[in-house]
């Protein structure tokens, strides 16, 4: 037997630990402004509920690696906690733990009834067979059950999960209660239940935030995407179909450049055949750093957190970035960008188009009834708009940033849902 479990060193500063300062950090400018008493802040800054498990699978070959696996509730004031999955192997609890606080006040923020979680194991999905994969997923989902359910907790995908993630998850609940429950996890194939939309959501989101961010008419505007999975490679898609100029994109295997723009479609087959962006004919190679500082109008993390930092910050030329990826700018980077005049629309503003669909899918699911693309559609852009002007409103009468003002929102809106409710007992 081997165990997959990744080292734990006390001192050791993981991109998690990085990922949950930068939150807290976040959370704390947004308490002070809102005038929050300590203990509140506390409440808000403490998840409610944090479950660390072990995951044994059964590989091909017969051996049992076990993996370590996390689901955290951070707070379920506003309705049941709501987060996606994520197979990668950094993720820890740190991690974890900062990405369900981010989903806490995104929910709030665009005015949806959920609390925020997330889950995740420490994997890597490209290195496990589809078989292998289901088995994880499946002891996953029974060691985190008690957890998770329509009314409690509902999981979505994330980095390194996908519709087949969600009903395999889908199942394994269904088989626990003995009949079919779809409400339980959102994201799932159309045919058990999935919503119209839900595949290009957080894509389509991303896009209508960077068009009505721009202000003008985006014929023309270049744009760079890190990234290039289920958020990076749509939101390139729609915003070329907009008229922008993709002029460079990338993923884990490289990066991609063409002045002329890229051809996105092409490039999205090429990457589905071969498994990345790397070597597409019709572009230059480039180097994962200097996609960062490209002279662009637009640029678009859609990959992991951290990745804008104080020693890329400075070099950064484009005037708009649009947060695809959950917390890719740390608050020195946020720092600099703001001294430098670049607008940053957050990610908890930017990227919740996927959250917003998820809850059209349970909403679905809950009443056994389903939409039309078209109707979807309209209510994903009426809620996306809606919360963008609430933002741009609030940070123009407050001098604020936008992350900052997005915060202020919704942290305030969780603060007030606790003040409401009062502390039990
Ligand atoms: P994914 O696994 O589908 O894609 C991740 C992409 O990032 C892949 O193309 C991968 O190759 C690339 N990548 C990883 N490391 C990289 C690096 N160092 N440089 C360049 N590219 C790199 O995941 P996803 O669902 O597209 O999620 C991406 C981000 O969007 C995450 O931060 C996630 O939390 C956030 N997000 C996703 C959703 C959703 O609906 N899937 C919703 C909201 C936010």
């Amino acid at each position: 037997m081997s165990i997959m479990v990744p080292s734990t060193t006390p001192a050791l500063i993981t991109p998690g630990r990085q990922a949950l300062d930068s939150a807290l950090h976040q959370l704390d400018q947004a308490a002070a402004h809102l005038g929050l008493d300590d203990g509140l802040r506390t409440m808000l800054a403490t998840p409610r509920r944090s479950l660390t498990v072990s995951v044994p699978v059964r590989r091909e070959d017969g051996r049992l690696d076990v993996v370590q696996g996390f689901r955290v509730q951070h707070n379920v004031s506003r309705g049941p906690a709501k987060g996606g999955l994520r197979f990668h192997p950094g993720t820890d609890i740190h991690e974890v733990t900062a990405l369900a606080m981010w989903m806490t006040w995104k929910c709030a923020l665009v005015g949806i009834p959920y609390g925020g979680a997330k889950g995740g194991v420490a994997v890597d999905p490209a290195g496990l067979t589809t078989r292998e994969l289901e088995r994880l997923t499946r002891r996953y989902v029974s060691e985190i059950l008690p957890l998770i359910g329509p009314e409690k907790d509902i999981p979505a995908p994330d980095v390194g999960t996908d519709e087949q993630t969600m009903a395999w998850v889908m199942d394994t609940y269904s088989v626990s209660a003995g009949y079919s429950v779809p409400g339980v996890v959102t994201g799932k194939p159309t045919t058990l239940g999935g919503s119209l939309g839900r595949t290009g959501a957080t894509s389509r989101g991303v896009q209508i935030a960077a068009l009505a961010a721009l202000g003008r008419s985006p014929e023309g505007v270049t744009v760079a995407v890190q990234g290039f999975g289920k958020v990076g490679a749509l939101a390139a898609q729609y915003l070329s179909d907009a008229g922008c100029k993709v002029v460079a994109v990338s993923d884990v295997t490289g990066a991609v450049y063409s002045a002329g723009g890229l051809d996105v479609a092409r490039l999205r087959a090429y990457a589905a055949e071969t498994g990345g962006v790397r070597g597409f004919h019709h572009a230059d190679a480039l180097s994962h750093d200097d996609l960062f500082e490209l002279d662009v109008d637009v640029l678009v993390p859609a990959a992991l957190e951290g990745v804008i930092t104080e020693a890329n910050a400075p070099r950064i030329r484009a005037r708009l970035i649009v947060e695809g990826a959950n917390g890719p700018t740390t608050p020195e980077a946020d720092t600099i960008l703001a001294a430098n005049g670049t607008t940053v629309v957050p990610d908890i503003l930017a990227n919740a188009g996927g959250v917003i669909v998820s809850y059209l899918e349970w909403v679905q699911n809950m009443q056994a009834y389903a939409w039309s693309s078209g109707e979807i559609e309209l209510k994903l852009r009426d809620l996306m708009l809606g919360a963008f002007s609430e933002v741009t409103s609030l940070a123009a009468e407050r001098g604020l940033t936008l992350r900052q003002a997005a915060h202020v929102l919704g942290v305030g809106r969780v603060a007030e849902a606790h003040q409401m409710r009062g502390l039990y007992p």
